[in-house]
């Protein structure tokens, strides 16, 4: 472990006031808002952590008999450790950093059935924060630079003397001045008031994805806002919403829907071309076919979220009865029954199908 005193480039009969010279001197070289640099970082804190002990008398002369790191620099984390420190996120040494992650964002964004088929691009707005393009998150006025705070010597925390049952206890707190930065702008950059970031309304290309339904989120890292002080972007979260559809309803994958068939069309059977929400589609309705029947089509649903296999389309059949016909229709259809010799109306056995069917393949899922 380096000498304090090598550390910090002075003598070991340096006068406080010499210690604290040094220290700024090295922190202005050094500081992670000047120097982003990783070794620079090291050093810095290797130069705080000197300062720490030689700037305060006690801790000072008990280094200088050989106590090294013990003595009131333990005492006090185990102080903080009790009391929950100085109120700096925990065990947190030396100055905060400017740049924090940014928020993320959330937008909601509509889509109709017919695009959760296969999936769509959508163009959208969002409002958020955006890198300052004056300073670049530097928060200071171009060609200007944070300098080092006075009262905690480029810290960011300011040490207090506490009187307690075990003596004068050493706690560490935020420094006032600079709000724990260490530093001070004294020309903050104008666009964006010493922020680093401005408000901007953008437009992004969204892939929706195929298959999504209405609570579905899709999360676009680094997408949401900027951090302060050009920190790392949050995460954009897009929720959608998928828009009722008067004639196809959906149950998972599968598109449902409802095909009126003719007394006559459901008696001898037909064949209907129905546009469906990709194209047509040719359905064979079987003569004989009776209401609540579904007629499936396979492959014709939506393609499932991140897969390319699509449900399929079940139309179900509701067959008409007419109800106007003239007297040459009511005799022929007279002549059919006579014919048939159908029985009267009866009980039957009670059936899942008909209602039921529909009802259960239609709103199962409430
Ligand atoms: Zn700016
Ligand atoms: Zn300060």
């Amino acid at each position: 472990m380096a000498d304090h005193y090598e550390t910090l480039g002075v003598s070991r009969e340096a006068t406080p006031e010499e210690i604290k010279k040094a220290y700024r001197r090295l922190a202005r070289e050094l500081h992670p808002d000047v120097n982003p640099s990783e070794e620079a970082s090291e050093r810095f804190k290797g130069v705080t952590h000197a300062y720490d002990v030689l700037s305060d008398p006690e801790q000072r002369q008990r280094y200088d008999m050989g106590g090294g790191q013990g003595g009131a620099n333990g005492f006090g984390d185990i102080f903080e450790t009790f009391f929950g420190g100085g109120g700096f996120g925990g065990q947190q040494r030396g100055p905060r950093s400017r740049a924090e992650r940014g928020d993320d964002a959330m937008i909601r964004v509509d889509v109709q059935l017919e695009e959760v088929i296969f999936g769509v691009q959508r163009d959208v707005t969002v409002n958020t924060a955006v890198l300052c393009s004056v300073c670049q998150g530097a928060c200071t006025q171009p060609g200007t630079h944070p300098v080092t705070c006075d009262v905690c010597g480029g810290q960011g925390q300011v040490q207090r003397q506490v009187r307690s049952l075990f003596g004068n206890v050493v706690t560490m707190h935020p420094c006032g001045s600079c709000q724990g930065y260490g530093t001070i702008i004294e020309h903050p950059c104008v666009e964006c008031a010493g922020k680093g970031r401005v408000r901007e309304r953008r437009t992004i290309t969204v892939d929706i994805p195929s298959g999504i339904d209405t609570g579905t989120r899709l999360q676009m890292r680094g997408g949401g806002e900027v951090g302060p002080g050009g920190g790392p972007n949050g995460d954009l979260f897009i929720e959608f919403r998928v828009m009722h559809n008067d004639i196809f309803s959906r149950d998972g994958n599968d598109l449902l829907c409802t095909m009126q068939v003719s007394m006559t069309d459901a008696i001898l059977g037909a064949s209907a071309t129905l546009g469906a929400l990709d194209g047509d589609v040719e359905v064979e309705v079987e003569g004989g076919v009776q209401s609540g029947d579904v007629v499936t089509v396979r492959g014709r649903g939506i393609q499932g979220l991140r897969s390319t296999t699509r449900g399929d389309l079940k139309i179900a059949v509701q067959v008409v009865t007419p109800s106007k016909l003239s007297g040459r229709e009511k005799d022929l259809v007279r002549q059919l029954a006579t014919l048939r010799k159908d029985d009267p109306p009866h009980l039957g056995e009670f059936q899942q199908g008909f209602f039921g069917k529909i009802r259960d393949r239609f709103f199962r899922q409430g």
